[in-house]
């Protein structure tokens, strides 16, 4: 693995080894000139960022070389594949961006087809039925540095194959009894190559193809196949595939298809406090850690969508970090950089108080209200403004009053002047405690009508400026900061929930944001000023009922975190 820094967040787009391997096809005409590529999600759980970094890969190489990529499902294994699984994945490619049109593929659909090639297989003397049991099978397969055996069944005649491939089909035997296998080299030092399995007998009900088959094809005999039959001209996959190309190969030559495409590997995106596989994402769903696929914390297209993460963002994030043969883990400081680097030009800024402190102005006259205008975006004009009310008691953030403040708090404290933004400044009076609990309830200011522009004609200067809302305009919502969902770096390993952070959500539900926000649609990005980014949940919101997910501070408090940790180490 390299090293996680790497990747710097203003590196260039680079032209990477692939497109450099299409522009040379391209050159000599191969292919007659076609670019057609594949994105082949098995739909067994839900997109994730890594699917991601493949999907922009397939389908920016066929935009920019004015190719079509096809969006296939590879769906021949029925145990946890389902309908919901298929729609999520459309929905998240489109989400991201792109667009398959009419080239919408299920492998399941080739199911006669591949039948009939592994019949032709069986003709031609290239595949046999093997009647060892799974255990007898891996035994016999060897290791990698011994040869393995071959199969007591690999000299059954073609009549016999035959015959007992399609009682296989038929369904006259359980599910292990027989499957069919590639007559390819026990002592290969592939051990891919090692006789591999083709076809298995699974009484499972397919979410398409229902109980038609009882036999279901591997994965190296679909893929090839299936990429053949679409015509793809480069097949695009992860680096654990590498060592299948020979048989991806192997099953194209020998059945002599017209099509051969090209298999082409890359390393996996692995990101930096997170998971990128489908397996243990789909355990963290099932035992409860989360609260779905769409939970704003998990690394997937939904939970990052519900998060408040852009398209824009993620694009950008796939093409910083660009495609090589090597694999090495990206920070995810850079997938947080391009996430505020897109929301700091189109979120508009609001002001929220997410723990509230009353704050009573006494030389404020008690039914007054002014209107402050405040620009949605401080550089972007276009964006507009709005009114903000403002009131003689005010919410301020409880964090931003200190009774005894420290040294550089430049915020709230006995008779310190702060500016309210886009307001007044005001000077803290006395504070107002539980006589019990000494618990403080409110804080008294003052504030100087001369300052409505937020500056003081005498020159008087103040340090801070601090958010706040009216109390009385300001609406209630509940707010959800999310925060890395593990604590470690590489939370690897079967035990990884142990390196779940257990701080990954806070909820507050007694926040106050300001009343423009009261039609705020789900789904939509502000940035609380002073506070983040955030988003309306998608799924929990509703009108009169606020829910704000915090999509991501505004600086990277990791790298403060770890940079402390370094200097007390
Ligand atoms: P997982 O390991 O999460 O289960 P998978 O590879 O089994 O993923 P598929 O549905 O088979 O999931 O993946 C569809 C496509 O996405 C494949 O071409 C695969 O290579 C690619 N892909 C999956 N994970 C990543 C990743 N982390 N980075 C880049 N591409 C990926
Ligand atoms: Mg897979």
């Amino acid at each position: 693995m390299g090293t996680s820094n790497m990747i710097r967040a203003d590196s260039p787009p680079s032209h990477d080894f692939i497109r450099n391997i299409i522009t040379e096809d391209l050159k000599a005409n191969k292919n007659e000139g076609r670019v057609v590529t594949r994105f082949p999600p098995e739909p067994n759980g839900y997109l994730h960022i890594g699917h991601a970094k493949s999907i922009c890969l397939n389908f920016g190489i066929a935009a920019e070389y004015g190719g079509v990529c096809n969006l296939r499902f590879d769906d021949t294994d029925p145990s946890g594949e389902s309908v919901e699984y298929v729609e999520s994945i459309k929905s998240d490619v489109r989400w991201l961006g792109f667009n398959w049109a009419d080239r919408l593929f299920f492998a399941s659909d080739y199911f006669d087809r591949l039948f009939q090639y592994a019949l032709q297989l069986i003709k031609d003397g290239k595949a046999y039925v093997c009647s060892l049991s799974a255990e007898e099978i891996r035994e016999y397969r060897g290791t990698l540095t011994e040869p393995g055996k071959d199969s007591p069944y690999r000299t059954r005649s073609v009549e016999e194959n035959l015959d007992l491939f399609k009682r296989m089909q038929a369904g006259e035997f359980e599910d292990g009894a027989h499957v069919l296998r590639a007559k390819i080299d026990m002592a290969s030092p592939n051990v891919n190559m090692r006789d591999p399995t083709l076809y298995r007998i699974k009484r499972v009900t397919h979410y398409r193809t229902g109980n038609k088959w009882c036999i279901y094809p591997m994965y190296d005999f679909t893929h090839c196949l299936s990429d053949s039959i679409e015509e793809i001209t480069h097949s695009i996959c992860t680096l654990e595939f590498e060592n299948n190309r020979p048989l991806y190969d192997w099953v194209l030559d020998e059945l002599n298809v017209d099509c051969h495409p090209q298999q082409i590997e890359f390393a996996r995106l692995n990101l930096s406090y997170t998971l990128l596989s489908k397996r243990k994402l789909m355990e963290l769903v099932e035992r409860g850690y989360v609260t779905g696929w769409d939970d704003p914390r998990m690394p997937t297209l939904a939970g990052m969508r519900r998060r408040g993460y852009t398209p824009e963002a993620i694009r950008n994030f796939c093409e910083r970090i660009g495609v090589a043969k090597r694999d090495s883990i990206v920070d995810m400081a850079l997938l947080e950089y391009c996430i505020r680097e897109d929301l700091n030009q189109r979120a508009p800024r609001v002001m929220g108080v997410l723990r509230p402190l009353r704050v009573v102005i006494d030389n404020y006259p008690e039914d007054q209200v002014e209107e402050f205008n405040a620009p949605y975006h401080p550089q972007d004009p276009g964006m507009g403004s709005r009114k903000i009310p403002f009131s003689r008691v005010l919410y301020i953030e409880r964090e931003d009053f200190r009774e005894d403040p420290p040294k550089k708090f430049f915020r709230l404290a006995p008779r310190r002047e702060v500016r309210l933004r886009y307001a007044y400044f005001i000077k803290c009076v006395r504070v107002v405690k539980d006589k019990q609990t000494g618990e403080l309830i409110e804080v008294h200011c003052t504030y100087d009508p001369e300052t409505r522009a937020g500056w003081s004609p005498d020159g008087r200067k103040v340090k801070g400026t601090i958010h706040w809302v009216s109390a009385a305009h300001s609406i209630p919502a509940e707010v959800r900061l999310y925060d890395r969902i593990f604590r470690v770096p590489n939370p690897s390993g079967d035990n990884f929930v142990r390196y779940l952070n257990p701080n990954s959500l806070e909820t507050i539900t007694s926040s106050r944001v300001e009343t423009s926000l009261a039609d705020a649609a789900p789904g939509s990005r502000y940035q609380f000023e002073r506070l983040g980014y955030f988003c309306v949940d998608s799924v929990d919101s509703s009108d009169g009922a606020l829910v704000f997910n915090r999509t991501i501070t505004l600086r990277d408090s990791w790298a403060k975190m770890e940079s402390e940790e370094k200097s007390r180490e």
